[in-house]
C-alpha cells in the first residue's frame, strides 16, 4: 500500500471503529509491529537518497496523524472528548439571545389586538384547489390572477394558494355563525422585485354574523390599524373592486412622517396603502354553506410585509428573507 492508500484506510476504519477493542486493533493493523505503516518506514533503506527524504517525511506525519486520531477517537469512546481543555476558573461566553422575525412581530401584534374582538386564530394548506382559491371565492372564470403568468399551478391540477382566504372557505364550511378568524399564512405569487415577493405573508380576518354592517368594518380596522400604527393614524376606505367582497375598498392610513400633508414618502397623497377589504360577497357566504338571506360578513386581507415596511420604514421587501443579521438585528 502507499501512503495515500494508508492515510484514507486509516482515517475511515479510525472512524468506524466503535470500541476500545476495535481501536486497538486499528491501531496494530497501521502502527504496530508488522504494522502498514511501520512497513513503509522499514522499507525506506532500500530507496534512493532523494526519495528516502521525502518518502520518510510524509510517512512521518502521517504517523503523527494516525496516532493523533486515534487518541481523539479514543477520548470519544471513553466520553471524555475535550474535557482536560476546560478551565473552570474561565469566564463564561454572553449567550446571544435570538428575537422575533419583524415578520412574527407585526403577526403577533395584530392577533394580540384582535383577540379582544373575539378574533381566534385559523390556518390552512398552502396546496390548495383550484376551487379553494378560486370558484369558491367568487372570481370570474377569465380573471387575471388564475392565469399560469400569476399563479404556480402543479402538474394535477392544484395550485399554490395565492391568498389565505381559502382558509376563510373551508373554515365556513365548518363552523356555523357568528364567526371571527384571523387566518395567517404564507401565500405565493409570481411576482419578483423591490416590493413583491413570490412568497410573501398574509393575514386575512374574517367576520359573519347577524345584521353586520360597512361601518363594523370600519371601526375594526380603524381600531386594528391605530393597534399598530398608533392612536394619531387615521384611516380612510376608498372604493374597489375584489371578486369575493361587494362593496369592496382598499384601506389607507395616514402618512406617518407628513400628518397627511403629503410628502415624498406617500408620494404627496398623504395616505399609505395598507389593505384590502370589503363585505363578504353572497356568492361566498353561499358557495360556503351560510344563507346570505340570514347572515352577512365582512373581510379583511392584509401583506405582513408591507405593514413591517410601513411601521419600520424599509423599502425593499427582499430584505426580511436575505437573513442579514445587521438587518434582522434592527427589530
Ligand atoms: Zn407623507
Amino acid at each position: 500500500m502507499d501512503l495515500n492508500q494508508i492515510e484514507k484506510e486509516a482515517i475511515s476504519d479510525i472512524r468506524l471503529a466503535s470500541d476500545k477493542q476495535q481501536l486497538a486493533d486499528v491501531e496494530i493493523r497501521y502502527l504496530g509491529r508488522k504494522g502498514f505503516l511501520t512497513a513503509v518506514l522499514r522499507g525506506l533503506g532500500g530507496l534512493d537518497p532523494q526519495k528516502r527524504k521525502e518518502t520518510g517525511k510524509s510517512a512521518n506525519l502521517l504517523k503523527i496523524k494516525i496516532e493523533k486520531l486515534i487518541s481523539e477517537k479514543a477520548n470519544e469512546i471513553s466520553g471524555l472528548k475535550k474535557v482536560d481543555m476546560i478551565d473552570v476558573t474561565m469566564p463564561g461566553k454572553d449567550f446571544e439571545f435570538g428575537h422575533l422575525h419583524p415578520v412574527t412581530i407585526i403577526y403577533e401584534k395584530l392577533f394580540e389586538a384582535a383577540k379582544p374582538l373575539g378574533f381566534s386564530v385559523v390556518t390552512g394548506p398552502e396546496i390548495e384547489t383550484v376551487w379553494y382559491n378560486f370558484d369558491a371565492l367568487n372570481t370570474p372564470k377569465d380573471h387575471p390572477s388564475r392565469d399560469v403568468t400569476d399563479t404556480f399551478y402543479f402538474e394535477d391540477g392544484k395550485i399554490l394558494r395565492c391568498h389565505t382566504s381559502p382558509v376563510q372557505v373551508r373554515y365556513m364550511e365548518e363552523n356555523k355563525p357568528p364567526i371571527r378568524i384571523l387566518a395567517p399564512g404564507r401565500v405565493y405569487r409570481r411576482d419578483s422585485d423591490a416590493t413583491h415577493t413570490p412568497m410573501f405573508h398574509q393575514l386575512e380576518g374574517l367576520l359573519v354574523d347577524e345584521n353586520v354592517k360597512m361601518s363594523d368594518l370600519k371601526g375594526t380596522l380603524e381600531y386594528l390599524v391605530k393597534a399598530i400604527f398608533g392612536e394619531d393614524r387615521k384611516i380612510r376606505l376608498r372604493p374597489h373592486h375584489f371578486p369575493f367582497t361587494e362593496p369592496s375598498v382598499e384601506v389607507d392610513v395616514s402618512c406617518d412622517l407628513c400628518g397627511g400633508k403629503g410628502c415624498k414618502s406617500c408620494k404627496n397623497e398623504g395616505w399609505l396603502e395598507i389593505l384590502g377589504a370589503g363585505m363578504v360577497h353572497p356568492n361566498v357566504l353561499r358557495n360556503s354553506g351560510i344563507n346570505p338571506e340570514k347572515y352577512q360578513g365582512f373581510a379583511f386581507g392584509l401583506g405582513v410585509e408591507r405593514i413591517a415596511m410601513l411601521k419600520y420604514g424599509v423599502d425593499d421587501l427582499r430584505a426580511f428573507y436575505d437573513n442579514d443579521l445587521r438587518f434582522t438585528e434592527q427589530f
